[in-house]
C-alpha cells in the first residue's frame, strides 16, 4: 500500500498562524512572498501521524475502520474493526469468516499497548492467542454482526490472558472507555490531512 503523505507544519511571517501542508506552498498565503526565497520562521516539521503499522506494535490492541482507511473513508459512524497482536507484531482478528492472522489491511491502524514484550504475561500471550483463534468458539459459524464479533474476540482474548485487569463486561462500555478516546483524538488528525489534501494547505492560529 502507498504511504499517505506526511502533514507539515511552519511559519512563514506570522507567529500567530501555522500553515499545514503536504508540500511547501510556492508562495505563503499570508505575505504573499517566495517561501523558497525567504526565510520562514519556522522550518517544516512533520506532525506525527497516529497511524502506525501493527507489525510494529506488539502485544496490542489494533482498530481500523472495518471498510477502508482512517485517512480516505473514516466517519464519526463508521464501523471500527479490531484485532490483537503477538509479540512479533502479528494481528489476529475475528469476523465473519472466522480467525484471521494476517497483516495485510493493518498497515495504518491505531495501536493501543497493553503491556510490554518484556512482561511475563508475554510468555503466555502468544500460545494463549494461538490457543484460542484456533478454539471452535471462534469459528465463522458462530459469528454474529452484533452480538459476537471481533470485540468479543479482543475482549475475552484480554479477560484470559489478563484475568486482573479491570476489563468492562459490557461490550459497549469497552468501546466508549477504551477505544472511542483513542478515535476521538484521531478524527481531529483526520479534519486536517482532508483539508490540506482538498485545499493544498490550511492555515490555522496559534491558540
Ligand atoms: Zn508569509
Amino acid at each position: 500500500m502507498e504511504e499517505p503523505p506526511a502533514v507539515k507544519c511552519f511559519q512563514h511571517c506570522d507567529r500567530q498562524t501555522n500553515i499545514l501542508c503536504f508540500m511547501l506552498p510556492h508562495v505563503c498565503p499570508l505575505c504573499g512572498e517566495d517561501t523558497l526565497n525567504t526565510e520562514s520562521r519556522i522550518p517544516p516539521y512533520q506532525i506525527p501521524s497516529p497511524f502506525v503499522n501493527a507489525r510494529q506494535h506488539a502485544c496490542s490492541v489494533v482498530i481500523r475502520p472495518t471498510t477502508g482507511t482512517f485517512l480516505r473513508d473514516y466517519e464519526n459512524n463508521s464501523n471500527l474493526h479490531v484485532g490483537v497482536t503477538n509479540s512479533r507484531g502479528d494481528v489476529y482478528d475475528f469476523d465473519e469468516e472466522g480467525i484471521h492472522v494476517n497483516n495485510a489491511l493493518w498497515e495504518n491502524c491505531i495501536a493501543i499497548p497493553i503491556i510490554q514484550t518484556t512482561n511475563t504475561v508475554c510468555q503466555n500471550w502468544d500460545t494463549d492467542l494461538v490457543l484460542m483463534s484456533q478454539n471452535v468458539s471462534w469459528s465463522k459459524k458462530r459469528y454474529n454482526e452484533v452480538n459476537y464479533n471481533c470485540f468479543d474476540f479482543v475482549i475475552s482474548f484480554l479477560r484470559h490472558v489478563l484475568p486482573k485487569w479491570k476489563i468492562h463486561e459490557n461490550k459497549t462500555r469497552f468501546c466508549e472507555e477504551f477505544i472511542l478516546p483513542h478515535t476521538a483524538k484521531v478524527a481531529k488528525y483526520i479534519g486536517i490531512y482532508r483539508n490540506v489534501q482538498k485545499h493544498g494547505y490550511v492555515c490555522q492560529n496559534v491558540s
